[in-house]
């Protein structure tokens, strides 16, 4: 199959009568509702389109079709769109860029690199004009499918935005690199949107708009569940001890964790009776997984002494340490097609697990969750984010970290690393902890220490980060934030059409 560009089917729904019933955003999704009514007027008969490079996995993919559905139901005639490359050096030289833009090393031979991708971006262009007319806009999330855009001939090109969810607040030499890389496909680009004003080199300032991403707490990932229900979904899913719960019989796949050398359906035992930390996110090296296991083992074996020395009770924070689990889990990497590093993070992990003494590995517990069935893995992550005792989101660099909002929306406190994203959805010590250094061991023994020993203090927090949530990083905000965009593109008199960073080019026969 060559490279493509494929419509995603977006849910229709009504949700809107949903969000204003919770507290608080009545006053906001009626705001949001006004913008969107003059944008669907601007807008006329022309459409708005996303387009990303996966279905499913990561942040990108959880919030597309949200945003589509919404918009669709406010007025805004809005289509996703996913780049599907034919050959994975593609992804492998896009991982390569997204390493670069977070300043790590990456793409070793540039020249090869650009030449898979302007190959793969002109032929998928060809594909794009299929859906995408001039007069559209068209909002490309990341920097994988920039090529595809930017290789429209002006014609046929619609009005271009860039939403650029990653990035770091400093530059170095290989995020110079990264931005040398795209900087021929970023010409036709109107405006770019990032997610933090010191992600933006000085190059786009003119262009550029800040916008944080938002969840949606309607959705399967984020919506309440009754105990029975979450006990429903984890049996189902096999994390969880007991027969599966006949309503929840149609979980299509099992989650599949590291005991013993392998990988089995298998569940982690006393899941919902005892404390658990637990982080949720692609087995990917910036996610920070690596450094979790050795502070928790830090942790357990400094328990007891640790306990001597805190201002609680000693015998329930020392129980409490002694059961404590650590539960790293993410999507099966095969079902994350952009991501082609995941099942070599995933090999170091199983080993760093299996060289823990046994009675430390026991409580240390790797789990791959099913992709197939994208409702049931957002489930299972929401349970999991439910019953942790904390949410940890340990990421080295983190372009915002959806995670954390999700922690902090189910009232679940969080245990951070105080890098990128994170530190715009947490104060630390107001919303939850954070760790300065991500990958000190020590550290992150004693930021597990504290949210377990003191449980009060977390729950405070949490509370007052989901205020914070509710304020900032909900789907409606986000949105409204959306609205204003695109707004200001629409009305905006339109440019010279700026040159093609190269041709479309038409499928082989
Ligand atoms: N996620 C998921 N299934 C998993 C693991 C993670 O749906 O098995 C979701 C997670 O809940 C979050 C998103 O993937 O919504 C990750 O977004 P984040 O911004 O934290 O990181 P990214 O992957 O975009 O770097």
């Amino acid at each position: 199959m060559p490279p493509t560009v494929r419509e995603v089917f977006v849910e229709r729904g009504s949700r809107l009568r949903g969000y204003r019933a919770i507290e608080g955003l009545e006053g906001p999704v009626a705001t949001l509702a006004e913008k969107a009514r003059e944008v669907s007027h601007l807008l006329g008969s022309r459409r708005v389109w996303m387009i990303n490079s996966t279905r499913s996995g990561g942040g990108v993919a959880e919030m597309l079709p949200r945003m589509c559905a919404l918009m669709n139901e406010l007025g805004v005639d809005t289509r996703w769109l996913v780049l599907e490359p034919d050959d994975p050096a593609f992804f492998r030289v896009t991982k390569g860029l997204h390493n670069l833009l977070h300043g790590e090393p990456g793409l070793d031979d540039v020249e090869e690199a650009r030449k898979i991708f302007d190959r793969i971006s002109q032929a998928a262009a060809w594909h794009l004009r299929e859906h995408v007319v001039s007069g559209d806009v068209l909002a490309v999330h990341d920097p994988q499918p920039v090529g595809v855009a930017a290789c429209l001939m002006p014609e046929h090109r619609p009005t271009l935005l860039w939403r650029c969810h990653i990035g770091l607040p400093y530059h170095n030499e290989s995020t110079r690199r990264g931005w040398d890389f795209l900087r021929p496909y970023l010409v036709p680009f109107r405006r770019m949107v990032f997610s933090a004003e010191s992600y933006i080199p000085d190059e786009y300032l003119p262009r550029r708009a800040v916008l944080h991403p938002g969840i949606d707490p309607l959705s399967h990932k984020n919506r309440e569940l009754r105990p029975y229900k979450l006990v429903g979904i984890l049996r189902s899913v096999g994390l969880l001890e007991g027969p599966p719960v006949p309503a929840w019989a149609e979980f299509k796949a099992r989650a599949q964790r590291w005991a013993a050398g392998r990988w089995e359906a298998t569940p982690i035992p006393g899941l919902l009776h005892r404390p658990a930390l637990v982080q949720v996110s692609r087995f990917d090296r910036l996610k920070g997984f690596q450094y979790l296991i050795p502070g928790f083992a830090q942790m357990v074996r400094a328990g007891p002494e640790r306990a001597q020395h805190l201002r609680v009770d000693t015998s329930r924070a020392r129980s409490e340490l002694a059961q404590v689990q650590l539960v790293l889990a993410g999507p099966d990497p095969s079902g994350v097609l952009d991501d082609p590093e995941g099942a070599s993070v995933l090999e170091e992990l199983t080993g760093q697990q299996s060289a823990l003494p046994p009675e430390i590995g026991a409580r240390v517990h790797l789990v791959r969750l099913p992709m197939e069935d994208l409702k049931q893995n957002a489930l299972t992550v929401n349970a999991l984010q439910r019953v942790a005792a904390a949410v940890l989101q340990n990421s080295i660099k983190e372009g915002f970290g959806l995670t954390v909002s999700e922690a902090l929306w189910k009232g679940t406190p969080v245990v951070a690393a105080n890098v990128g994203g994170i530190k715009v959805q947490v104060r630390h010590r107001r919303d939850g902890l954070l760790v300065d250094d991500p990958s000190d061991p020590a550290a992150l023994a004693e930021a597990m220490v504290q949210v377990l020993a003191y449980p009060k203090d977390a729950e405070l927090m949490a509370c007052c980060g989901r205020a914070r949530v509710r304020e900032h990083f909900l789907v409606i905000a986000q949105l409204t934030k959306w609205m204003d965009e695109l707004r200001s593109l629409l009305q905006a008199p339109a440019e010279p059409p700026a040159p093609s960073a190269s041709a479309e080019v038409p499928p082989a026969a």
